[in-house]
């Protein structure tokens, strides 16, 4: 939880498209590393490569207009075309459902609002497998847990699996 007061004129959102493991080249547990590593190496690029972000106006992502392309985010944004950086059923999840926001939360689409990215993850592409009873098979002592362990894929999910795996580390301590 933020303790942010959120007083500036802007606030900030994710569009999470998801992707599953066919989308993915390769079907080796990094398949989704590399994908992550990929889209982010191309977003450093196309931004100039000093950390600036790539950002399109989003009237002008789907074709429909133009607007300012400005952010709150340090050091800044660079105007970048998001559909030459992200693969094709990315861009066209993102087109096919701006207009069904629009229609749930009028407003959503706006001449003022900027596409920045690339976010490439909301949760591990990873799975650590071969757990038993919250324990590494392989390693014993390792209690994979929350996000990246692969079971949890959210802020409440992992909090939840770190007090289950906490009930498993004293169990085991016990055993
Ligand atoms: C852009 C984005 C948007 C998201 N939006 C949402 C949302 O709206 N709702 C939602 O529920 N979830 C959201 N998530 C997912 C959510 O943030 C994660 O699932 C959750 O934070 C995972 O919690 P965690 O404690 O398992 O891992 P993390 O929060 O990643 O914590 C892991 C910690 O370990 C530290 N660490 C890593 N390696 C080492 C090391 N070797 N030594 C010591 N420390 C180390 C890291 O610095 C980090 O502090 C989002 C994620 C992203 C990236």
């Amino acid at each position: 939880m933020s303790h942010a007061d959120r007083g500036r004129g802007r606030s900030n959102a994710a569009l999470v498209v998801t992707v599953r493991t066919d989308d993915l080249e390769g079907d080796d547990p990094l398949a989704g590393v590399r994908r992550q590593r990929r889209y982010e190496e191309a977003a450093f690029a196309a931004s100039g490569s000093d950390y600036r972000a790539p950002a399109q106006n989003l009237l002008a992502f789907p074709g429909e207009g133009t607007g300012p392309v400005t952010a709150s985010c340090s050091p800044g944004v660079t105007e970048a075309d998001p559909a030459t950086l992200l693969p094709p059923f990315v861009t066209e999840g993102i087109r096919s459902a701006l207009p069904r926001f629009d229609r749930r939360l009028r407003g959503f689409v706006t001449r003022e609002a900027v596409l920045v990215g690339v976010e490439s993850r909301t949760s591990a592409p990873l799975r650590i497998l071969g757990v038993d009873d919250g324990q590494s098979v392989s390693h014993p002592g390792l209690f994979p847990a929350g996000d990246g362990s692969g079971y949890a894929g959210g802020i409440v999910s992992s909090a939840v699996d770190g007090l289950r795996v906490a009930e498993q580390v004293v169990h085991a301590g016990r055993a």
